[in-house]
C-alpha cells in the first residue's frame, strides 16, 4: 500500500525529465468469499440477494476438464491475481455491462464547459475498444443519468486525494458523498460498475503524477440502494502523453482502470513496462492502441474452450494459431509448468486494437498466478534481446516490440524440458513487416519432455 515510485516516461517527444508515473491500483479486497447478499426486509428499502448482485461475478470462464492443468491458481492470497477463474466480487465481463458514469467537480476545481465534453473524451471509444477486444462479447453501455457536473460537497483539497491514497478515509468519504448527492437521480442497482470522471483541473497533470485509480472487488465500500459500490474507477486530469495523439488515444486510461474492475492486475512494475511492454493495456495504456493478452481474454470469458489449448501432456502437440485480434479460430496455447505458473502462446498481428504491432509473430510469455499486481505477474520472452525493437511509435516500449517469434524460430526452456517452435505459416498471410496483414495462421509445435 506504499505510494509507488515514479517511472520515466517511455520514450516520448515531450520535454526531458517529465514523467508518467505508474498508476496505483488499490484493490482492497480479493477475498474468495465475498457476498453482496443483503438481508431482505420488506419496507426498509433494503434489497434481496438478486437485486444486490448487479454486475458482480462470477466471470464466465469457458473451459472443459482438459483445461484443468492450465487453470493456474496461486497458493497464497494476493490482491489481484492472474489466476483462473477470477474470484467473485468483480464485475462480470461478458454480456451487457452498464457503466454508471458520473462527471464530478469540486468548488476548488470547478468543471469547465460542458460535462458531456468530458464524457466524450472516453466515449464511444471505450465502448468500441471493449467491443473489439472481446469479439463483441462485452456490450459495454455507458450511461449518464446526471448529464452535468456533479458538485461534491467538500473541496478537492479536503478529500485529501493524492497519489497512492488508500480507500480510507478520503475515497470512502468521496464515495459516500457521491452516493448521497447522486442518489435522488440514480438507481445504483441498475449498474454494474461506476466510472467517476473528475474535472481535469482537479489535482496535478498526468505528466506530473497519475492519480487515476480503481477500487475493485471492494465489499467494504459504501452501500448505495442496497448494493456496495464495490467496483469504481476514478479518472483524473488528461493522460496526454505529449505525442499529439490525445484525441485518439487518451481515453485508454479508462479501459485500463476498468480492467481492474474485471479482476485484472497491473502488468507494469516499479521498474516500468519492461516485463510486458505494449502487449497489454494493463501494462501500457498510452501511445498507439493495444489489446489485451490472450490470457486476459480467456480469463475475461472472451474465448471459447475450443479456442484455448492446454498443452499439459508429455510429447509433441501441434496447433494453428489465428491472429488474436481477429474473431474465430485457435487463440491461445497454454503450457502449464506447475499449479501456479505456465507459458502462454498467441499470435499477435497489426489488426483490431493491436495498432502498435510492428512485426507479426508468436508472443510467448510466462504467467505466474502467485505474483501480485504491479509485481510482474506476466513476463514476455524477447526473441531478440537488446535489439532496440522494431517500433518507432512514440511512447511505446520499444525493446519488446519485436519480441514475437517468427517462422523458423524456437523458444526453449531447457530446465523445464519445454520447446515451443513456430514451424510455419498457413495460407493467407499477406506479408511481413509493419502493417502486415495476417489472414491465415501460424503453426506452433510444443514439445514437453
Ligand atoms: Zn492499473
Amino acid at each position: 500500500m506504499q505510494p509507488p515510485p515514479r517511472r520515466p516516461r517511455p520514450g516520448g517527444t515531450g520535454p526531458p525529465g517529465r514523467r508518467i508515473p505508474r498508476r496505483r491500483l488499490a484493490a482492497l479486497a480479493c477475498v474468495s468469499a465475498l457476498t453482496f447478499t443483503v438481508s431482505t426486509s420488506a419496507g426498509t428499502g433494503r434489497l434481496g440477494p438478486d437485486a444486490g448482485t448487479a454486475g458482480a461475478g462470477p466471470i464466465v470462464l469457458s473451459h472443459t476438464p482438459a483445461h484443468g492443468p492450465c487453470m493456474i491458481r496461486g497458493a497464497r492470497e494476493v490482491q489481484l491475481s492472474e489466476g483462473i477463474p477470477t474470484p467473485t466480487g468483480y464485475t462480470r465481463s461478458t454480456g451487457i455491462v452498464r457503466a454508471l458514469t458520473l462527471m464530478v467537480d469540486f468548488s476548488d476545481a470547478p468543471g469547465e464547459g460542458d460535462a458531456q465534453d468530458r464524457f466524450r473524451e472516453f466515449f464511444p471509444q471505450t465502448r468500441e475498444w471493449f467491443r473489439t477486444s472481446s469479439y463483441g462479447r462485452l456490450d459495454y453501455r455507458p450511461e449518464t443519468p446526471i448529464p452535468g457536473w456533479l458538485r461534491m460537497p467538500k473541496s478537492f483539497r479536503e478529500y485529501g486525494i493524492e497519489r497512492g491514497a488508500p480507500f480510507e478515509p478520503g475515497y470512502r468519504t468521496l464515495v459516500q458523498d457521491l452516493v448521497e448527492v447522486a442518489d435522488p437521480d440514480v438507481d445504483f442497482r441498475a449498474y454494474d460498475l461506476l466510472n467517476v470522471l473528475v474535472s481535469p483541473n482537479a489535482g496535478p497533470s498526468a505528466l506530473d503524477t497519475v492519480l487515476s485509480v480503481t477500487f475493485a472487488g471492494n465489499p467494504d465500500a459504501p452501500v448505495a440502494d442496497g448494493t456496495p459500490v464495490a467496483n469504481a474507477s476514478f479518472v483524473y486530469s488528461r493522460q496526454d502523453d505529449g505525442s499529439g495523439s490525445y484525441d485518439r488515444t487518451g481515453y485508454r486510461v479508462l479501459p485500463h482502470e476498468n480492467g481492474h474492475v474485471f479482476g485484472l492486475p497491473d502488468l507494469y512494475t516499479a521498474e516500468g513496462g519492461g516485463a510486458v511492454g505494449h502487449w497489454d493495456i494493463m501494462s501500457e495504456d498510452w501511445g498507439a492502441n493495444n489489446d489485451f493478452l490472450g490470457w486476459h481474454k480467456w480469463k475475461l470469458g472472451w474465448l471459447d474452450a475450443a479456442q484455448v489449448h492446454c498443452a499439459a501432456s508429455p510429447g509433441t502437440t501441434e496447433y494453428t494459431l489465428t491472429p488474436l485480434a481477429r474473431a474465430g479460430g485457435s487463440k491461445l496455447v497454454f503450457v502449464p509448468l506447475d499449479a501456479r505458473t505456465g507459458y502462454a502462446v498467441e499470435l499477435r498481428t497489426h489488426a483490431g486494437n493491436d495498432e502498435a504491432v510492428c512485426r507479426p509473430g508468436v508472443l510467448i510469455y510466462k504467467v505466474d498466478a502467485e505474483v501480485d499486481t504491479g509485481m510482474g505477474p506476466v513476463t514476455v520472452t524477447d526473441s531478440r534481446r537488446n535489439s532496440g525493437g522494431c517500433t518507432r511509435a512514440p511512447n511505446v516500449h520499444a525493446e519488446l516490440s519485436d519480441a514475437p517469434f517468427t517462422p523458423g524460430e524456437t523458444f526453449r526452456d531447457a530446465g523445464r524440458g519445454i520447446t515451443i517452435g513456430v514451424t510455419g505459416v498457413e495460407a493467407g498471410v499477406a506479408g511481413v513487416g509493419a502493417g502486415a496483414g495476417v489472414e491465415g495462421g501460424y503453426r506452433v509445435r510444443v514439445t514437453r519432455e
